[in-house]
């Protein structure tokens, strides 16, 4: 699929996505306020009824003329002028709000309406098995004239949402599903970007293949020249050319090497006893040359008494090189290296500290991931896949070891690994 098709999808989806959520929320919306009005309508109906039958009680024969006010969404006042006795209206409310099968915890309150203060009030719940009201609050007393009253709902709202299951529940479905959505979307995304590297990783490996290749080529050539011979200078001088190229080839190949172990499922490492030190002595001589061209050092401090471990010998010598490699790669000045081990209680602590560029605070939490490399703008003066510090991170766990990063930027570079016995 190419970039836009791609693109085009992806857009799509998301649009039907927001389209499906919007309708969604729409129409969640519309339900509840639909039961709300159902609700609301209802209890007026109730409370107006038990209005008229006070009135009738009392011989009024007023016209009620909307004596409903909805005071909040939970609060219902009744206007009237009346005396009540609060038995009498709790009966009329129970009854009402039986009809109209409004199952809600209600209060009601009773006011004088000279002073407008609450004079009475009184918490009510329906039972639901006897389909009885029962009284939640103690007897008040009552000793003031009542007129008017007010009824408030407190879990009003709660009783709306328990009706609502089949909504909640397919808005969690549909959240799963937009979930879900993004983290495909996510994996694509990953997927394509990996896909993206690894082609630049064939393309630039390649080019550096091709380099020392041509080179080995010519001087090969020059040294198939009959009068070679008389020039021994010009001999040797090619020959060392020849051998030079034929170790980075080595590397390059070495490179290749460490990516198709990673790209394998799980590795099978080759434990055996082996002498940490000994690895240690190795790659420090096969990079000591390179540094000391560059008027660098490496300066190995090897003390721990026990360096013996039970490890896989290929792979360890391969993170030892690869961590070297590193710190002259990323060291421009004059490399200055130590390498020291020392012994931990059940293993050895190998550590590689360099005087080079450092890597900024923000990079060490990605710096073990495949591929990555620190950003240098447009230009990398150094070459590099990315892969050295994934694999030696990948070969430490195998291994059940640990790996720790110190960095200060310009000013070096500390990578501290520990190996079990
Ligand atoms: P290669 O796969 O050839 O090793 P690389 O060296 O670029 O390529 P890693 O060894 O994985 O890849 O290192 C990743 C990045 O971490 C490097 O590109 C570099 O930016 C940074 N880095 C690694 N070691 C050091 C160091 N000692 N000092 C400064 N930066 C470092
Ligand atoms: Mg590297």
């Amino acid at each position: 699929m190419n970039r836009s098709t791609i693109r085009f999808v992806i857009g799509l989806s998301v649009m039907l996505l927001i389209g499906l959520v919007s309708t969604q929320i729409y129409w969640v919306r519309n339900a509840y306020q639909l039961q709300e009005s159902q609700i609301n309508y209802d209890i007026t109906k109730a409370l107006k009824r038990v209005a008229q039958q006070i009135l009738l009680a009392n011989s009024d024969s007023t016209q009620l003329y909307d004596p409903i006010e909805q005071v909040t969404p939970n609060l219902f006042k009744v206007r009237i002028r009346e005396t009540i006795q609060p038995y009498y209206l709790e009966t009329l409310l129970a009854n009402e709000f039986k009809k109209e099968e409004i199952n809600l915890l209600f209060e009601y309150h009773l006011y004088d309406c000279f002073n407008d203060s609450v004079v009475f009030k009184k918490l009510v719940q329906l039972d639901q098995q006897n389909n009885k009201f029962e009284s939640k609050t103690p007897e008040m007393n009552w000793d003031n004239d009542a007129h008017y009253f007010s009824v408030f709902f407190p879990n009003k709202k709660s009783k709306l949402l328990e009706q609502f299951d089949f909504w909640i529940i397919s808005s969690v479905i549909l959240l799963f599903i937009v979930l879900f959505f993004g983290y495909t979307i996510w994996i694509i995304l990953k997927q394509r970007r990996l896909s993206e590297v690894k082609t630049d990783f064939i393309n630039n490996m390649t080019h550096e293949l091709k380099t020392p290749i041509s080179t080995i080529s010519l001087s090969a050539k020059v040294l198939l020249k009959p009068d070679i011979i008389d020039n021994p200078e010009r001999l040797k001088n090619y020959a060392s050319i020849i051998n030079l190229e034929n170790e980075r080839l080595h590397q390059q190949v070495e490179k290749v090497l460490q990516i198709a172990t990673l790209e394998k499922e799980k590795v099978d490492l080759v434990k055996e006893q082996i002498n940490v030190h000994e690895l240690i002595d190795q790659a420090v001589n096969t990079i000591q040359l390179i540094i000391k061209e560059k008027g660098g050092g490496v300066t190995s401090d090897l003390a721990a008494k026990n360096a013996t471990i039970n490890a896989d010998r290929v792979h360890i010598s391969n993170v030892l090189s690869n961590l070297l490699d590193n710190a002259n790669k990323y060291t421009p000045g004059n490399p200055l290296i130590t390498i020291s081990t020392k012994n931990e209680k059940k293993g050895i602590l190998i550590s590689i500290e360099d005087n080079g560029i450092g890597i900024p605070k923000k990079a060490l939490k990605i710096i073990f991931d495949k591929f990555y490399r620190v950003p240098k703008g447009d230009v990398h003066d150094v070459k590099g896949f990315g892969i050295g510090l994934h694999y030696v991170k990948v070969m430490i766990d195998y291994h059940k070891g640990k790996i720790e990063i110190k960095s200060e930027l310009n000013q070096g570079t500390t990578i501290n690994i520990y190996l079990p016995f």
